[in-house]
């Protein structure tokens, strides 16, 4: 059943459920808050699918919030790609985008009632005497010499460190709570740090950043967010998020629930380790169609809808959980079987001379876009004297397993002719250069008359017609299912994750529309390259083979 047909069940749909009921809430709000650090990876389609899902259904409203808090690392080229890739999936954001940092002047106004109310203080330690501070998970911390200060003092201090009295590290802002909590997080956690750097959205304004727990929970409730979803690593965040709200004037507390994070097998999940496969230019960037990102699966030919339907299996629990390539590819290959036009492409072309023909002969066959559906029309195909098939579909002997073209032997040019080799011509090394046919006229869409069974049925291209093509052959970008455990992640790089081939394609795809997948027929599903290809330089990438791999590994 596809995504259309089922609305998902999950145990955050049950809250909500019961929260509609209970008459808690009568309206849902969510929200989709990425840092902007990084391009949008398959886990985020979780979150994506997740949060703008349940406001669809409930008829509700999802808010996209960049959560940018930490200006060193965020640019607005992530920005955009992260806006593009939302509304590529699907979906659509209540109102103006938002940024926490919208949120900053307010924020402010919440750590000086915080301070006023001896709930914060400006601690002068040293980044790593606070570490030795704040204790480990079976020892308590110890407060800080600077814990004690008098709300002046503290709200004098703060003043400073906006006025940027204060070098970078020398002071920050930290909540007065429990160094002994068994939460580490509630250790007096840091709200506002120094920093001199400039900020995509507020530019100089501020030398002070709020940190993320702090901003976080205040945006939620200036967007009077109902439902907070977050991933389980925020777990114990949670105990602070519900603080800063309980102490501070506003009107609203989002309550907030943790799902577990999506894992991919042989793929990573980690922006950082992204980042670095970018930088390192071990991949061609981050939309290299290798890589998990949303872009990169866009560029390999996935569609919206397949990572929906993905998003829509794996479903929504608090279980850890490793999910396996093949559940992604499985969601691609049903669709595109299902919706991929299809074409015919030769990789590994070797030369047929149909003798019989006479020279320049030419014929265009019009043949489906897809054998089970006639609305998707009709294309045409030439067929003349000299074509190419694919080096693996000739043999010179073979048993009867082996259904394709055999020296002597007849096979079905797939919607056109049937063909007999009759000798092979061959160059200096032995292999084979020109394969010489015979084929059967009366054999076009019909069984030879005198009842001659052809079972095989090869893919083909018109040597005077086909297109020179480049095809990007795809394997995992790691060699370990769980490349994110290993210590030095770059050494488990697959060295053969792709692999550039050369051959010919039908002339119908010269204009091949980038990021639009075809089924070459025998070969899998490919789409035209958005960086590389062009009318002049045809290049496909392979999205996925027409079967699963990955269970013949296995066995
Ligand atoms: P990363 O570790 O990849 O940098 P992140 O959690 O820091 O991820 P954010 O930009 O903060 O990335 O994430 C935005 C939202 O997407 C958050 O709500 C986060 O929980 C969610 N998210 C991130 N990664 C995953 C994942 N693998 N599975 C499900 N949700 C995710
Ligand atoms: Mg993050």
């Amino acid at each position: 059943m596809s995504e259309a047909e089922v609305r998902p069940t999950n145990f955050i749909r049950h809250i909500i459920d019961e929260d509609l009921a209970s008459g808690k809430h009568t309206t849902i709000v969510t929200r989709f808050p990425p840092e902007p650090n990084g391009y949008l990876h398959i886990g985020h389609a979780k979150s994506i699918c997740l949060n703008f899902g349940i406001a669809q259904d409930y008829h509700g409203l999802c808010n996209l919030r960049f959560d940018d808090t930490n200006p060193v690392k965020e640019d607005i080229e992530y920005v955009e790609s992260i806006k593009h890739d939302v509304e590529w999936l699907g979906f659509h954001w209540d109102g103006a985008v938002r940024y926490s940092s919208d949120y900053f002047d307010q924020l402010h106004q919440y750590a000086v009632e915080l301070i006023s109310k001896g709930l914060a203080y400006v601690d002068e330690l040293s980044p790593e005497e606070m570490r030795e501070y704040r204790g480990t998970l079976t020892q308590p911390g110890k407060n800080s010499p600077y814990r004690d200060r008098s709300i002046e003092e503290n709200l004098a201090l703060f003043e400073k460190m906006r006025n940027g009295e204060f070098a970078e590290g020398k002071a920050c802002l930290r909540a007065k709570i429990d160094m002994a909590s068994s939460f580490i997080v509630m250790r007096d956690p840091v709200l506002y740090r120094i920093k001199f750097a400039d900020h995509h959205q507020t530019g100089d304004k501020w030398c002070i950043y709020p940190m993320y727990d702090f901003t976080h929970c205040i945006s939620d409730a200036l967007e009077g967010i109902t439902h907070s979803l977050c991933t389980l690593e925020f777990q114990d965040n949670r105990r602070l998020y519900d603080w800063v709200l309980d102490n501070i004037t506003i009107p609203c507390h989002p309550r907030q629930y943790e799902f577990s994070r999506l894992n991919l097998e042989y793929a990573i999940m980690s922006k950082r380790k992204l980042n670095l496969l970018v930088t390192e230019k071990v991949v061609e960037g981050w939309d290299d169609p290798r890589m998990p990102t949303i872009s990169g699966l866009r560029r390999r030919g996935y569609s919206a809808a397949s990572i929906r339907e993905f998003c829509r299996r794996i479903g929504v629990t608090k279980q850890d959980n490793n999910v396996e390539m093949v559940a992604l590819e499985t969601c691609i290959r049903e669709d595109l079987n299902e919706n991929a036009p299809r074409a015919m492409a030769v990789i590994d072309p070797v030369k047929v001379v149909i003798e019989n023909l006479p020279q320049g002969h030419e014929e265009i066959l019009t043949v489906s876009a897809h054998p089970n559906k006639p609305e998707m029309g009709t294309r045409a195909v030439p067929f003349s004297r000299e074509i190419y098939i694919d080096r693996a579909d000739f043999r010179e002997e073979a048993n009867k397993q082996y259904k394709r073209l055999v020296l002597g032997k007849e096979v079905r040019l797939r919607n056109a002719y049937v063909i007999k080799a009759e000798r092979v011509e061959k160059d200096d090394q032995g292999n084979i250069t020109t394969i010489y046919c015979q084929y059967d006229s009366e054999t076009l869409g019909k069984d030879p008359a005198d009842g001659r069974k052809v079972k095989g049925v090869i893919h083909w291209v018109s040597a005077s017609h086909a297109l020179p093509a480049e095809f990007r052959l795809y394997e995992c970008l790691f060699n370990v299912p769980n490349p994110g455990a290993a210590e030095d992640f770059l050494s488990t790089i697959n060295p053969e994750s792709l692999k550039v081939v050369h051959g010919f394609v039908e002339p119908s795809l010269a204009q091949a529309k980038p990021e639009f997948a075809y089924q070459f027929e025998r070969e899998g599903y490919f789409c035209a390259d958005s960086r590389h290809s062009s009318s002049e330089h045809l290049v496909f990438n392979r999205t996925v083979g027409l079967r699963d791999t990955w269970a013949a590994q296995a066995s």
